[in-house]
């Protein structure tokens, strides 16, 4: 009995192939499939619904319902039997349709003499194309074997619609998938427009032989894919052993897990004996774990689903000898679209991107970091946008609001552009002020430094009028790497930097790891709470090896030249004290060496926790400069993690408590005569940077793209009319300073 339904279904699904063989018009392959698959199937109705547009389905092709109903009938996604198949990714299975909640009669298909309805979606990977139904006239609902056959046949015509089986129909409403716009309302994890065609970072497998043609041979391949598949993971495992990662072990224990998982390999075997070939096989499975992912809420079960899809997707290249170079050509103005990546990946690509746009990511991850230092726009959390975009679809990325047009509609492109010819306006005015100081009216002058930590950074000098690097931020070199950098190839890279800011200084800070920037080779600390862990200067003082190497690289990259080192996340005066030792042996030892010396060497402290504001009076004194790290700073004053985005935009760095710690800082600096800046994010906000020059902070450090509009507003304004009037409103009692503040600007 299961051999001959086995057998039907290969036989189906081989009349499907010979359909997609002849040569022929997509309407009549329709037609022809939608009369086998009745026939196969014992049913006197076999329908397929597609989608018009992303919410509108349409009755294609039928038998057994009335034809004049073809191309007229129409459901929205959610409407009706058809329309919850669609919208859920699962399939109805009823012996009374017309009681089902939801139904929706629809008398000019004449429906309503078959009682029993199967509806399956039509779907690639997570990608939703349609709804197959079979109806019939007896009251019955349809076997396991006759859901899950139906589900196979499903999957086979999702891979002819890819295939472009029925294109070139007399009507132009045919499978519209990857045609009709679509708008991803994401994350701004870098500002910034650009219009341009997608590139996709892992291009989509294409599966050109959906039906195989003897279980036999298929499930031999299927054997011996998985084969490699293993070997590839245990390799994976084995080179991640030798570095003894912590997180990234895990991940590859669950991939292990489902590469030896025998209920996956049998669910995959079910499929090669129903017709399908290894590769379709894999595709139905991975589907059925995406549409799962998509209901899923448990954020376990969401990452297994993930690391399941991606290995099935490995799986997929290695049975279709399609690997991640699939010859394409990139397009001009290239939009790089993917789940997600990798800084080093990010960084090969380079300035030749115009955008990027991610499925995942986080604002302060390493792509965020590199996306930043390129200065191209990166919107991220675009949920399924690989799976919708194809190479080469235009697509604008708008930075400012997190949102993305995939194959706009005219007029959202015309808009768009209009924006970007403003914002272009504003650059070209803030070029014209590239060489003149950030003088307010009142003739106070601010400096303005830039923050760096790539060598993609440093064309970056020139071009926006910095007067130096007022934070180099030294671990990137290291995240970028998958390896710990050498003493000598620090050395050339710090003294490459220093070239190029052509005497102008750089502060750069050492390490600054843990935390969220993890190293791909080191081994992750298991600790509840890493902002607050062992990271920093703590990793710093108790690894000392590193610190000293890196000390030793910054010394000889100088040679001749003025050396400025900062400590990061100095929490207490004695740690500060550490460190300076520490540097001042090392210059002992460099010159001992023979080594030429800095001509001078100023030795600062970023001060990113409250305790600081308070240190003993010595600390300052002891510091040749103090940078106010305020990501840090206010993420601890305010108890609110800076990278969640639940609680980052809750407390404004505008409050008054927040600038009443400030003030505390400015004078503990002035008491002192130290010199202090500011180079956390916030100084590169215009609003903000003009209250921290207000505040008598003199030197601020921001991203290179933000030094132009804050230069411009500096220079429009007296700093010292701004003073008093931050002075007031604190006087009278203000809880937040930005609207007086931004009104005041307003009447200038
Ligand atoms: C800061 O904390 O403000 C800072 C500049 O350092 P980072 O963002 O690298 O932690
Ligand atoms: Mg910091």
């Amino acid at each position: 009995m299961q051999d001959r339904k086995d057998s039907d279904s290969r036989k189906l699904l081989r009349r499907l192939k010979d359909i997609l063989a002849a040569p022929g018009d997509g309407q009549h392959r329709m037609d022809q499939i939608t009369h086998h698959i009745a026939d196969s199937m014992g049913t006197q109705v076999c329908s397929i619904y597609l989608f018009r547009d992303a919410e509108t389905l349409e009755l294609c092709a039928t038998e057994g319902l009335r034809p004049e109903a073809v191309h007229k009938t129409r459901l929205r996604l959610g409407e009706g039997l058809v329309g919850r198949v669609a919208r859920t990714g699962r399939f109805v299975n009823t012996g009374d349709a017309p009681s089902e909640p939801g139904f929706r009669f629809m008398p000019e298909t004449g429906e309503e003499v078959f009682p029993s309805f199967l509806g399956v979606p039509i779907q690639r990977v997570g990608e939703k194309l349609g709804v197959l139904v079979v109806q019939c006239s007896d009251a019955r609902q349809f076997s396991e074997d006759e859901i899950y056959g139906l589900e196979v046949v499903a999957m086979v015509l999702a891979e002819m619609t890819e295939l472009g089986a029925f294109q070139g129909s007399q009507s132009d409403c045919l499978p519209q998938s990857h045609r009709f716009p679509l708008m991803f309302r994401g994350t701004t994890a870098q500002e910034g427009a650009a219009e341009g065609r997608v590139w996709l970072h892992e291009p989509r497998v294409v599966i050109a032989n959906p039906v195989g043609d003897d279980p036999d041979t298929e499930r031999a391949r299927l054997h011996e894919g998985m084969d490699r598949l293993r070997q590839r993971v245990d390799s994976m495992v084995a080179a991640a052993d030798m570095g003894g990662e912590g997180d990234h072990m895990a991940v590859l224990e669950t991939y292990r897990m489902f590469a030896h998982s025998r209920s996956w390999l049998k669910r995959m075997e079910e499929n090669i004996q129903l017709g399908l070939s290894a590769e379709a096989a894999v595709e139905k499975e991975q589907s059925a774990a995406r549409a799962r992912l998509e209901m899923a809420t448990d954020p376990y079960l969401r990452d297994r689903l993930h690391d399941l899809d991606d290995l099935s997707n490995r799986l997929l290249r290695i049975l279709t000898g399609q690997g991640t170079d699939t010859g394409a050509q990139m397009p001009d103005q290239p939009i790089l679209v993917a789940r997600n990546i990798g800084p080093a990946d990010l960084l090969e690509y380079g300035r030749r991107l115009k955008g990027v746009v991610l499925e995942e990511g986080s604002v302060g991850s390493h792509a965020a970091i590199v996306a930043r230092a390129l200065a191209i726009p990166l919107v991220i959390h675009a949920e399924r946008i690989t799976s919708e975009a194809l190479n080469g679809d235009p697509i604008l990325v708008d930075g400012d609001q997190g949102v993305v047009h995939l194959r706009p509609e005219d007029a959202v492109a015309a808009a768009f552009r209009d924006k970007m010819a403003m914002q272009a306006e504003a650059q070209s005015r803030y070029a014209d002020l590239r060489t003149l100081p950030a003088t307010g009216t009142c003739g106070t002058t601010v400096q303005l430094y830039m923050n760096a930590g790539l060598m993609a950074d440093l064309p970056s000098l020139e071009g926006s009028g910095a007067e130096g690097v007022g934070l180099f931020r030294t671990e990137l070199q290291f995240l970028v790497r998958n390896h710990v950098p050498r003493r000598g190839e620090l050395a050339d890279i710090y003294r490459h930097v220093m070239d190029r800011a052509m005497g102008r200084p750089v502060m750069f800070r050492t390490l600054d790891i843990g935390s969220d920037k993890v190293l791909p080779y080191m081994k992750p600390q298991d600790e509840p709470n890493p902002a607050m862990g062992w990271r920093a200067i703590r990793v710093g003082l108790d690894k000392r090896g590193v610190l000293r190497m890196q000390l030793q690289a910054l010394i000889r990259a100088a040679q001749g030249r003025p050396l400025h080192v900062m400590f990061p996340f100095i929490a207490d005066m004695t740690e500060y004290e550490d460190a300076y030792r520490i540097l001042m042996q090392e210059l002992a030892r460099e010159r001992r060496l023979g080594h030429q010396m800095p001509t001078d060497v100023r030795v600062g402290a970023m001060l990113e926790t409250p305790s600081m504001a308070f240190a003993p009076r010595k600390f300052f004194e002891m510091c040749d400069f103090v940078s106010i790290g305020g990501n840090d700073l206010k993420q601890f004053f305010f108890a609110a993690d800076r990278e969640n985005e639940r609680v980052r935009r809750r407390y404004d760095t505008m409050n008054a408590s927040f600038v009443a710690l400030l003030r505390q800082i400015v004078a503990r600096c002035e008491e002192a005569r130290v010199p202090l800046s500011f180079c956390g994010e916030d100084a590169g906000r215009p609003v903000e940077a003009l209250t921290f020059a207000a505040l008598g902070i003199r030197r601020l450090s921001m991203r290179p793209a933000s030094i132009g509009p804050v230069k411009h507003l500096i220079r429009r304004v007296s700093i010292a009319d701004l003073r008093r009037l931050i002075d007031e409103a604190e006087g009278n009692g203000l809880t937040n300073l930005r609207r007086p503040v931004t009104e005041w600007l307003a009447r200038q």
